[in-house]
């Protein structure tokens, strides 16, 4: 039998409502219709799907579970390779991963395999699936720092092996940017960020917050004092950067970090916070990526008037594709192939507007993309209260400076190979630490490589 090429719809907020709510924007499958998206793989026997996986969950597998009505069978599958599949489900990048190869389409859709993956795992966690129980311990203890998905993915594999591990935390929150960066109408912070960290934690994994590592401890101390024997640096690259044009030290500038840490971590969208955030009335977000869709989107949740301002055109975006048709509908205007040249504002110090200028595309530099180039004369003003840079970021350079032995690029990211090694024996690194930014799954997918090093490492 032919299979539907046709993807089954999934459900969302209507736009106009949600772009004045921070409820989830998309509603994902029912069983009924999990079951129906599932019928339609053709379960290959060399599937695409899971090479292009970073870290190799059984799709077809899962996919067939789904199919037959077994939940709780395919959430046990997904268990045995991904420690946060509501997360994944929800912002992993799919369209330029396992469904970017799914055969079905190249005549058609792909299986949604990111919208049954979340299903599967929504379904497990409200029918209360124990999925994993805790290893005997080997005495053996392993320190991680940072709690985002490569130092929670690292951290499950250990203490599945009986590592006893703990995770330290400069934030008092753990989750990394799932807690701090993506925000809630993306992906919930209760239901779904913390009840996977509480997985993390049932495996025995211990999660200490509010620890500085290089001023509270350093990681020479955790091997000296602590008698920890191995240790994986996942701390992110939380350092914004910025463009270095007039008028980026005024008030009403934020990088897109300090904005969307506010809102998420602070509660800074309500106005019964303590410090709630100031948006004014119009917000230019100036950046292309999955952060600047975020920042936009929760400026306009806040109730401005919001433009996105990216150098080249829509096609470079680099922010994932539904994001950036999820930006639309709710009404984030897109100025394209413009660049800022200098913030303006009034004699006070606050921001008034964004001058900027008109770019073409010329031919293509070191990324593969083409160069945007200035066109001359072309300078025009933008209204605005507040500017949100959201030009990416580079790892902070506290650990790199306090760790005796460890080799950083001239990004300031962490030099490891491809198991997370790196100049010093015994310490271990992985996600954006290291490549300065990339994916949840890509820094999930590190942070299992690192982990079978870390036991290679530990067993000699
Ligand atoms: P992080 O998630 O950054 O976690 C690092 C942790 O280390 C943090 O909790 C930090 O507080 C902690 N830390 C740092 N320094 C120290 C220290 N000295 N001591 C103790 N703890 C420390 N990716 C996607 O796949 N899909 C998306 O839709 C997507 N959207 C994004 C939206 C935003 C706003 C941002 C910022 C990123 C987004 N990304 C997305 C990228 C993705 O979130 C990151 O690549 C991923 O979180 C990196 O994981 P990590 O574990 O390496 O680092
Ligand atoms: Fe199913 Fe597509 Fe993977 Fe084939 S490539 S197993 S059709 S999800």
């Amino acid at each position: 039998m032919k299979p539907n090429m046709k993807r089954i719809p999934v459900r969302e907020q209507d736009p106009k409502v949600r772009a004045t709510n921070f409820e989830e924007v998309c509603y994902g499958y029912n069983a009924e219709e999990a079951q129906a998206e599932a019928s339609r793989c053709l379960n290959c026997k060399k599937p695409k799907c899971v090479a292009h996986c970073p870290v190799s969950i059984k799709i077809p597998q899962f996919i067939e579970q789904v199919k037959l009505g077994n939940f709780a069978e395919a959430a046990r599958i997904i268990a045995e390779d991904s420690s946060l599949p509501a997360v994944c489900g929800r912002v992993c990048p799919q369209e330029s991963q396992c469904e970017g190869v799914c055969v079905l389409g190249i005549k058609g859709d792909p299986i949604a395999i990111g919208k049954l993956e979340r299903f599967v795992a929504d379904w497990s966690r409200a029918n209360g699936i124990k999925l994993a129980d805790k290893a005997p311990s080997n005495g053996i203890k392993v320190a991680i720092v940072g709690s985002g998905p490569a130092g929670l993915a690292c951290a499950s594999d250990l203490a599945k092996l009986g590592y006893e591990v703990t995770i330290f935390e400069v934030l008092h929150k753990a989750g990394g940017v799932l807690q701090y960066g993506i925000p809630e109408f993306r992906l919930p912070k209760k239901d779904v960020v913390e009840a996977e960290i509480d997985n993390v934690r049932a495996l025995g994994v211990k999660i200490e917050t509010n620890v500085v590592v290089g001023r509270t401890i350093t990681i020479d101390d955790l091997f000296d004092k602590e008698d920890f024997k191995a240790v994986f640096i996942a701390s992110g690259a939380g350092l914004p950067k910025f463009m270095g044009i007039p008028g980026e030290n005024l008030n009403g500038v934020f990088s897109a970090n300090e904005f969307l840490t506010r809102s998420n971590l602070m509660g800074a969208y309500s106005a019964e916070a303590d410090t709630p955030i100031y948006t004014g009335s119009r917000v230019a977000v100036v950046g292309g990526g999955n952060v600047a869709m975020d920042a936009a989107r929760t400026a306009l949740r806040l109730g401005a008037e919001t433009t996105i301002v990216y150098r080249r055109t829509e096609k470079e975006l680099p922010a994932r594709v539904e994001e950036v048709h999820h930006a639309k509908e709710e009404g984030i205007d897109f100025k394209m192939l413009t660049s800022p040249v200098e913030i303006l504002g009034n004699e006070k110090g606050w921001v008034t507007g964004l001058r900027c200028i008109k770019m073409e595309l010329g031919e293509p530099d070191d990324s593969g993309r083409r160069r945007p180039i200035p066109i001359a004369g072309s300078e025009f003003d933008i209204e605005a209260d507040v500017v949100i840079m959201a030009l990416g970021t580079s790892p902070n350079p506290l650990i790199a400076n306090t760790t005796k032995g460890l080799e950083t690029n001239r990004y300031g990211c962490i030099v490891a190979d491809d198991l997370g090694a790196t100049s010093r024996p015994g310490v271990f690194a992985g996600g954006d630490a290291v490549t300065g930014a990339a994916t949840v799954i890509l820094a999930m997918g590190a942070g299992r490589k690192a982990a079978a090093a870390i036991d290679e490492y530990l067993k000699k």
